[in-house]
């Protein structure tokens, strides 16, 4: 008899589609344009799947029929799990983004360890799971991402599902000192452990989460040395692995390189003529560390006042979690520095040291001003990955600037052999750095931002599909590629003398 073919059921908070009424309150649909969505349709079209997460609205009148439509045109199945305003509240704003966002990031005194928030937690992945149930038949493969859905595999064996179910965390693990300061860390450490695969983004949230289990699950053994290792857990065998999520590096360069996004590059320098321009794109967030970036530009331009009118900042900072107090007041902070550095250095019709802009970008404006711009500050105070900095390296068709980038972003375990590292929190250090930008030899910025398009080249967002997905299916793990371990020559060598 045939074997009914495996489909894939990925599982995310947010369905890949938001949907809006319009004037008339009819609703529409747009496809999220971000890299994940587009890894993950040709895979969910070729095998057939299911999109599960929640649509983003509370408001549930007629939206059944607009995910509908929105799924005929997608290739594959939507499944919405609709959240009532109190379960918005708890486990989206509460556990999600007041406990495991903050502490995951190592800022534990922002925590707000509210009990009712993990029980909202509990109810809500419980939810999820009961949607899931109902989707999935014995020999799908479950893709659950992100730190809103830990305990959905627990969830799903209590309901009897023994389908193989793999998670990857967008955001990093903590190390074991800070993790241990949540109170359910057992019940959260277990319920992981439910899963098949768990994915990481860098080598070092993998060490901290095997440490974890080391040390907090009785029992636990761990073994292997690639990228994927295995926990024995009683009689379950769990994969561990790092793969570093990424981006489609072809979509940003060639989208970068068309007559459109060519004349605003242009347009862009001819209003900000012989000057380095230096581009900072966040969404507005505290683990994003943009005070300490315009301190530190502040700090460049007091230190070393050659370069005052020789480079403009410019900062856009993408609305994000509105309902967060936490961000209402950082949005101050950063414009109260805004003002004062521009109030300090401006000059009266002439230059403007920091450009800021509170609001989306348009993909065009996004491309010209990475394009545009001699180098990317790119300086989270910690980040699971950022993919700002691989899409600046990417739309860097000319290759000819520099990435600055902090040593606590995941993309430095695979960007550091090109990228100026930084340590976010030393303002002098970031400020040398943004000096030695600006006095970087042309054949240096070339070498560098060359070696940095090929890393991510050739590990884009379809390689980090394919490879989880490997993980989740191999048999033997000793057969399971390492992950190229290039050590490039110091740039110093390439240089002329
Ligand atoms: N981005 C966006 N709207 C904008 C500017 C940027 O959606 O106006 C995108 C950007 O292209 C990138 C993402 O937001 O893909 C930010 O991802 P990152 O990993 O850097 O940080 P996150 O916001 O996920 O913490």
């Amino acid at each position: 008899m045939a074997q009914a073919r495996e489909s894939l059921i990925v599982v995310s908070n947010r369905l890949p589609f938001s949907f809006e009424r319009d004037r008339r309150g009819a609703w529409q649909s747009e496809r999220g344009s971000g890299g994940l969505v587009s890894a993950l349709t040709p895979v969910l079209r070729d095998r057939g799947g299911t999109w599960i997460g929640w649509p983003g609205t509370a408001q549930s009148n007629g939206l059944a029929q607009a995910v509908k439509t929105a799924a005929a045109g997608s290739g594959y199945a939507l499944e919405p799990v609709m959240l009532t305003e109190a379960e918005v509240r708890d486990f989206y704003r509460g556990f999600s983004n007041e406990v495991v966002w903050p502490l995951f990031h190592d800022l534990t005194p922002l925590c707000n360890f509210d009990p009712a928030y993990w029980r909202a937690y509990g109810a809500v992945n419980r939810k999820f799971a009961a949607i899931v149930r109902s989707a999935v038949s014995g020999h799908d493969f479950i893709w659950v991402h992100d730190y809103h859905l830990l305990t959905l595999a627990s969830e799903l064996r209590t309901g009897g599902v023994r389908s193989r179910v793999g998670f990857f965390l967008h955001i990093p693990f903590p190390p074991l000192d800070i993790f241990m300061q949540l109170p359910w860390r057992e019940q959260l450490l277990h319920a992981l452990l439910d899963y098949d695969l768990l994915g990481f983004q860098t080598p070092r949230d993998r060490r901290n989460f095997v440490h974890c289990v080391r040390t907090l699950v009785r029992g636990a053994t761990v073994q292997g040395k690639g990228p994927v290792v295995t926990a024995q857990v009683g009689d379950r065998e769990v994969r561990i692995g790092s793969f570093p999520i990424s981006i489609d590096y072809r979509s940003f360069a060639s989208g970068a390189d068309t007559p459109q996004v060519s004349a605003k590059v242009r347009d862009l320098r001819a209003h900000l003529p012989h000057r380095k321009l230096i581009f900072g794109v966040d969404r507005l967030d505290y683990t994003k560390g943009i005070p300490h970036r315009l301190r530190a530009f502040e700090n460049a331009l007091d230190r070393y006042p050659e370069l005052r009118e020789r480079m403009s900042l410019i900062q856009v900072v993408v609305p994000s979690r509105a309902g967060i107090p936490e961000y209402g007041d950082l949005k101050t902070e950063i414009e109260q520095i805004v003002g004062r550095i521009n109030g300090r250095f401006a000059k009266p019709g002439g230059w403007v040291p920091v450009w800021y802009v509170f609001g989306s970008l348009e993909r065009a404006d996004l491309l010209a001003y990475y394009r545009a711009a001699d180098a990317a500050l790119v300086t989270p105070l910690k980040d699971g990955m950022n993919l700002v900095a691989k899409e600046y390296c990417a739309c860097s068709v000319d290759e000819n600037c520099v990435l600055i980038l902090s040593e606590f972003a995941g993309a430095a375990a695979e960007l550091r052999s090109g990228a100026l590292l930084v340590n976010p929190n030393d303002i002098e250090g970031v400020a040398d750095a943004i000096h030695n930008m600006v006095t970087m030899h042309a054949a240096e910025r070339r070498i560098r931002m060359r070696r940095l398009r090929r890393i991510i080249r050739e590990r884009d967002v379809f390689w980090w599909v394919d490879s989880f997905l490997r993980a989740a299916i191999t048999k033997d793990l000793s057969a399971f590629p390492a992950p190229e371990k290039s050590v490039p020559a110091p740039v110093s060598e390439f240089l002329p003398l």
